[in-house]
């Protein structure tokens, strides 16, 4: 079974999977977590199927740049830039990755302390 077809977050790229989206372009797309930890909880995934930030390569670079710009301007809209948020990457098990295709968290809302848990 291809990326595509077993990925949860694949499927919600290809809208297979309904998601709240916020926002999209030609690399990401950006949604609310269905099980959010803040008042605003977004994810930032590239359409790209990466795994994790542990396996992106260098010519991921610019890509890697653009999600957490997008999480900045996301941050913005929701109107949590200058209070404060929280950009948050997850990468492998002991770290509490879920779902394996490369994703930024966007949280803020309430005071969120440190360090985490
Ligand atoms: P991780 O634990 O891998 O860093 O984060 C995975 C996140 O994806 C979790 O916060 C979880 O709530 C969210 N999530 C899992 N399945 C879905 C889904 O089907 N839709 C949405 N919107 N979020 C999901
Ligand atoms: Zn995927």
């Amino acid at each position: 079974m291809s990326a595509s077809q077993s990925c949860l977050f694949c499927r919600i790229v290809a809208g297979e999977l309904h998601a709240e989206r916020v926002y999209e372009d030609d690399r990401v797309v950006a949604f609310r977590d269905i099980n959010p930890q803040a008042p605003v909880h977004l994810l930032v995934i590239p359409r790209k199927h990466l795994v994790s930030l542990g396996e992106a390569e260098a010519e991921d670079a610019g890509l890697l740049g653009h999600l957490l710009l997008c999480g900045r301007e996301l941050a913005r809209q929701e109107g949590i830039l200058e209070r404060g948020y929280r950009t948050v990457i997850n990468t492998n098990r002991e770290a509490g990755q879920t779902v394996f295709h490369l994703h930024v968290h966007v949280l803020g809302g309430r005071f969120l302390g440190w360090p985490p848990g």
